[in-house]
Parts: C-alpha cells; structure tokens; sequence
C-alpha cells in the first residue's frame, strides 16, 4: 500500500505484509519499525495509531531489526 514517506514527503511503499517500506524517489528503504519510529517521532498522532506496534520494539535499536 502506499503510505507518506518520511523522508521526502512523497509516496512511498509498504508491503502488503508489513515488512519494509520504500521510497524510490529518494531511495528510502527500511524495516517498517524503523519507519513506525521515524514516524512517532515526526508526528505524535501516529504514535497512538501505532502504539501497539511500538510498544512490542520498545528499547531496540533501529539497527537490530534487520537482524530478527
Ligand atoms: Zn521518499
């Protein structure tokens, strides 16, 4: 689906199973918890929204997510 980028505020895509987010304009590639943070930090509605989500990553680093 598409969602914002947090990037450059352009379309970017999310897989359909929630497992990384793109943005070819800018080349933004990511795990889509490193993209749930970025968001939550950026703007603090969605961190209500995706508050489950963050919650269950809670005090992992963006960097160790690739490693699960
Ligand atoms: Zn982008």
């Amino acid at each position: 689906m598409k969602i914002k980028c947090p990037k450059c505020d352009g379309i970017a895509l999310l897989a359909d199973d929630f497992s990384f987010v793109k943005c070819e304009p800018c080349a933004l590639d990511m795990t889509y918890g490193e993209y749930v943070k970025i968001i939550a930090y950026k703007d603090h509605t969605y961190s209500d929204i995706l508050g489950d989500y963050t919650n269950s990553t809670e005090g992992t680093k963006a960097g160790t997510l690739d490693d699960w």
